[in-house]
C-alpha cells in the first residue's frame, strides 16, 4: 500500500478540498457538465471523472429521470437508519398493449455501495445505469434489452454509510446504527441477511467489528428495508427478479452462491458458472482487458489470498466479506432468483479500496460489459456476437424519434454494440439536445 494519507486524500474529488487548480467548470455544480456535448463520456463527463458524494448522486438521478422520462423512473427501496431514501433508477419501457394480462415483469436487480467504502461499486452502478439510458433507442440490441427486462439500480444501498466516508472516515464499512456498545456503531449490511445468518464466529458477534452481523437477523436496517422491498416487489407488484447483481470491491472476481459454506453446492451450478464466465470473458474483452476470477463466493477468500499484489491486506478484507448472513445468498435462495452474483470489482490489492477515480470509467465499462452480456444470456442469447450484423434501427418512443432527426447518417451507421465508445458520444449528444430543448421552452 502507497501512503495511506496520501491515497484517501488523492480518492476524494479535487472539489471537496476545493483544490485551487484550475478546472474546465464555472463553478456549475458538478453534473452540470453534463450539458457539454460532442465528445465522449470518458473526457467530458464530469460526473463520471470523480467519484461522487451523495448530495451530487441524487440530483444527477432525478436529472436522468427528467430527461428521460419514457424509460426512467426514480423510485426509493427503502429508508437508512438516519432518515435518508435509498434511491434507484427503474429503466425500461413496457411493451406496448400493456392492457392485455402479462406475466410477471422481468427485473434484473443491481445494487452497489452495501459497504460504505467501496466507492468503485457506487460509480459503476451509476455508469451502468446511465449507459442503459442513454443508449436506449440507438440500437435494436439495448433497446430490446430494455424491453424485455426492467432494470432497478441502487448505487447506494447504505447511504448514511457512503456520507460517513465522505464527511468522517474515508474507510467506513459498515451502515451507522446503534449497536449495543455505544462507541461501537454499525452493522455490516452483507452479513445481516436472513438466510445462514450467522453469529457463531467472533468478529460477526462484536459491535465493533467491521463485520458484526447485529444481534439477531435482519437487524440491519437496509439491509431489511431493502429486502422487503424486493419481497414485497415479487409478491405484489408482479415482478418476478431474474438476476441479482450485488457490486463490491475489490479483488476482481465474480462470485457466485453460497457464500455462507462451501459444503453445499447451489442447486443450479452449473448455469451459475456458465454465465459468470460469460460475464469474465464480456471483461475481458473490453479495452481494459482486465482478468476477473469466477468462483463461489464461500472460496473467494483464498483466491484472493493467493493472486492478490497486496496479498495480506485483501486476504483480511475477503475473509470479512465471505460468510453467512449475505444479500447474495438471501436473494439466490429465500427469492429464488437464479442468477445472483457478488462482483468485485478492481483492483488486486494495489490501492483497494482507495482506487483512484481514473479507473471509474474503464471499470464501468468493464460492468457495464457485463450487465449487457448477462441481459442477452437471459433472453436466451448464447454471447454477445449473435446479435452482430442484425440490422440496427431505433423504436419506439416520440423522445427518440425526436432525437433521431437531428441525427447526421454518419452518426446513425455507427450506432451497433455498446462495447465501444459510440454510444456513450450519442449518450451526451442526446443529454445535451434534451437539455436545449428543455431550457428553450
Ligand atoms: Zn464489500
Amino acid at each position: 500500500m502507497h501512503d495511506l494519507a496520501q491515497a484517501i486524500f488523492e480518492s476524494y474529488p479535487s472539489l471537496a478540498f476545493e483544490d485551487p487548480s484550475p478546472t474546465d467548470h464555472d463553478g456549475h455544480r458538478p453534473f452540470s457538465p453534463l450539458l457539454q456535448s460532442s465528445e465522449s463520456i470518458d473526457t467530458t463527463n464530469i460526473f463520471f471523472r470523480e467519484y461522487q458524494p451523495l448530495s451530487v448522486i441524487i440530483p444527477w438521478m432525478r436529472l436522468l429521470r427528467s430527461l428521460f422520462p419514457t424509460h426512467v423512473r426514480m423510485i426509493n427501496v427503502g429508508i437508512s437508519y438516519e432518515g435518508r431514501d435509498i434511491p434507484a433508477l427503474r429503466v425500461g419501457v413496457h411493451p406496448t398493449n400493456s392492457d392485455k394480462p402479462q406475466g410477471p415483469r422481468k427485473t434484473i436487480v443491481i445494487t452497489g455501495g452495501s459497504h460504505a467504502r467501496e466507492w468503485i461499486s457506487t460509480s459503476s452502478v451509476n455508469y451502468i445505469a446511465y449507459s442503459f439510458i442513454t443508449a436506449y433507442g440507438k440500437s435494436k440490441e439495448m433497446t430490446t434489452l430494455l424491453e424485455k427486462f426492467d432494470w432497478v439500480f441502487i448505487p447506494t444501498l447504505n447511504p448514511d454509510g457512503y456520507v460517513y466516508t465522505w464527511e468522517n472516515d474515508r474507510l467506513w464499512r459498515k451502515n451507522r446504527q446503534q449497536t449495543s456498545l455505544r462507541f461501537c456503531k454499525g452493522v455490516d449490511l452483507d452479513h445481516s441477511y436472513d438466510f445462514a445468518w450467522d453469529r457463531e464466529s467472533s468478529s460477526a458477534n462484536n459491535p465493533c467489528s467491521e463485520s458484526f452481523a447485529g444481534e439477531g437477523p435482519f437487524q440491519g436496517v437496509e439491509a431489511r428495508r431493502f429486502a422487503n422491498w424486493a419481497r414485497n416487489e415479487t409478491q405484489n407488484n408482479n415482478v418476478s427478479i431474474v438476476a441479482f447483481v450485488d457490486f463490491h470491491s475489490y479483488s476482481q472476481q465474480i462470485l457466485y452462491p453460497y457464500s455462507y459454506t462451501c459444503a453445499k453446492t447451489p442447486p443450479t451450478l452449473e448455469n451459475l458458472e456458465e454465465l459468470a464466465i460469460g460475464l469474465a470473458k464480456a471483461i475481458r474483452l473490453t479495452d481494459g482487458g482486465e482478468a476477473y476470477g469466477v468462483t463461489a463466493a464461500c472460496e473467494g477468500s483464498v483466491i484472493d489470498t493467493s493472486t492478490s499484489k497486496g496479498a495480506k491486506q485483501a486476504g483480511l478484507r475477503a475473509t470479512m466479506e465471505s460468510g453467512g448472513g449475505s444479500a447474495l445468498d438471501w436473494f439466490y435462495h429465500e427469492l429464488s432468483v437464479k442468477y445472483a452474483y457478488q462482483i468485485k470489482l478492481r483492483d488486486t490489492g494495489s490501492y483497494g479500496f482507495l482506487l483512484p477515480s481514473k479507473n471509474i470509467v474503464p471499470t464501468g465499462k468493464e460492468a457495464f460489459a457485463a450487465m449487457k452480456y448477462m441481459g442477452h444470456f437471459l433472453l436466451g442469447n448464447n454471447g454477445i456476437e449473435t446479435e452482430k450484423g442484425e440490422e440496427e434501427k431505433v423504436v419506439g418512443s416520440k423522445e427518440e424519434e425526436k432525437g433521431q432527426l437531428k441525427k447526421s447518417p454518419d452518426e446513425t451507421d455507427q450506432v451497433e454494440d455498446g462495447l465501444d465508445a459510440d454510444d456513450d458520444e450519442d449518450g451526451e449528444w442526446e443529454m445535451d439536445f434534451e437539455l436545449r430543448r428543455r431550457t428553450e421552452r
